[in-house]
């Protein structure tokens, strides 16, 4: 690196595909920390990469990343992950849309999900003091269920540290504010969030589907 001039090695960049430039980031420390970092110039490289990678017939990811996700993490999750976040079993292409948690930013097995996440009744049932205002608190994942209709799920450990963070308050009035703010971070981060939902199930139900990307 040392003997490329930066202009050069950004120059190179511009021109890889996703997996290429992902690649790159594992060569050594340093082009880690040049491509991992949010600085604009960076930000437009990963751009004209994923752009670089789309499949002609089946452009994926179309959307630009969601206010949440810089460009790079925005396509770790959609283009490069394929593990589950949590046990790191590989999870086949096919199965990807599935386990894709955008209320999470995870993705995430049958198996983790069923143990990191919290239905409704099931908070009634385990943490029944749960204050009722803290429910918009948190993104949840909808889900439909034979015999039983919709399900919200919410994820446990953030459930947990935001009960924690709600007694931990000395004033009322601060609380309040609080929860109002946190409400509305929660009903903007869900109203955009569904267009990149919309976004997968677009991909997910195109025949071609199974053949796009990398
Ligand atoms: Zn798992």
């Amino acid at each position: 690196m040392e003997k490329i001039p930066p202009e050069i090695f950004l120059e190179i960049c511009i021109h890889l595909c996703v997996k290429d430039l992902y690649t790159l980031t594992l060569v050594c420390k340093l082009y880690r920390k040049i491509l991992w970092t949010k600085a604009i110039s960076i930000q437009k490289i990963w751009t004209c990469s994923r752009i670089l990678s789309f499949d002609p017939l089946l452009p994926y990811p179309l959307l630009p990343p969601s206010k949440s996700m810089s460009e790079q993490e925005y396509i770790w999750f959609t283009m490069l992950a394929d593990k589950c976040s949590i046990c790191k079993t590989k999870i086949e292409k096919q199965n990807l849309f599935g386990c894709r948690y955008w209320e999470f930013s995870r993705i995430c097995c049958k198996k983790c999900i069923e143990e990191k996440t919290i239905s409704v009744p099931f908070i009634k049932k385990d943490i029944p003091k749960i204050p009722k205002d803290l429910s918009g608190c948190l993104p949840y994942h909808e889900r439909r269920v034979l015999n039983v209709g919709d399900e919200k799920l919410y994820w446990l450990d953030d459930l947990r540290s935001i009960q924690k963070k709600y007694y931990s308050f000395k004033n009322e009035q601060e609380k309040d504010n609080w929860v109002k703010e946190k409400q509305q971070e929660v009903k903007e981060f869900m109203d955009e969030i569904r267009k990149y939902k919309w976004q997968d199930e677009y991909v997910y139900f195109f025949p071609y589907a199974f053949n796009v990307n990398i």
